[in-house]
């Protein structure tokens, strides 16, 4: 069953609709890469987001059913490096939101569920479905015998996103996000790149955060 689920910071100042979220039309997973970890880091909620491995709990929509309702001036994006996926968040509380690709083409978003209030952080499976996949478990944090996840992103898991994106994509959904102008196709706000210098910092805090976890 497809559940309309609100979007919010954690100040309430941005809001908004995840529209017919339900195991069928999403992906819900766990990433346990560096970059990841690293955004986190830099929003200053490693500890609030990440679990006991540095996991990032996320689930994988349609751009066109995230809808944002109320303080969209708020919509802020950065990028590791200029090459780097697109990561959104509030600017105003620092709420991380999803994570894009730079264009409108590979039409997807993968929500943090952090933004996503009534994802009960005990029994998230409630509101998102069961957990499809751990993955990138190759730099998850702490001891790894006892994680279920893949070391990178599993062949099946590529395919049946590439088959659902193509999906959204048909059905228009490119072309009605809150990440891209609808016109131009350009990010609907300019992203901050770290530069090299903020980088290694936020490296060395996760190193930290790493040997605090192990
Ligand atoms: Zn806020
Ligand atoms: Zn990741």
């Amino acid at each position: 069953m497809a559940t309309d689920l609100p979007v919010s910071c954690a100040c309430g100042k941005l809001k908004g609709i995840a529209k017919g979220v339900a195991p069928k039309s999403g992906n819900h997973i766990i990433c346990y890469c560096k970059d990841c970890q690293l955004f986190q880091h830099f929003l200053g909620t490693a500890d609030a987001v990440l679990d006991a491995h540095g996991g990032t709990r996320i689930f994988q929509m349609s751009p066109g059913r995230f809808e944002i309702t109320s303080g969209s001036e708020h919509l802020k994006c950065m990028r590791l490096s200029p090459d780097g996926i697109v990561r959104w968040y509030a600017g105003c509380c620092n709420t991380p939101l999803g994570n894009t690709v730079a264009t409108p083409k590979m039409p997807f978003v993968g929500v943090v569920t952090q933004c996503l209030p009534d994802v009960d952080a005990e029994q998230p499976e409630r509101a998102l479905g069961p957990l499809k996949h751990g993955v990138n478990g190759r730099s998850a944090l702490g001891d790894r015998e006892s994680l279920d996840a893949h070391d990178s992103i599993p062949f099946s898991m590529l395919l049946d996103f590439m088959v659902k994106m193509l999906r959204w994509r048909l059905r228009g959904d490119h072309k009605r996000t809150p990440f891209f102008d609808a016109g131009s196709g350009e990010l609907s706000a300019a992203p901050n790149v770290l530069s090299d210098a903020e980088l290694e910092a936020l490296k060395e805090q996760r190193a930290a955060f790493t040997a605090s976890a192990a």
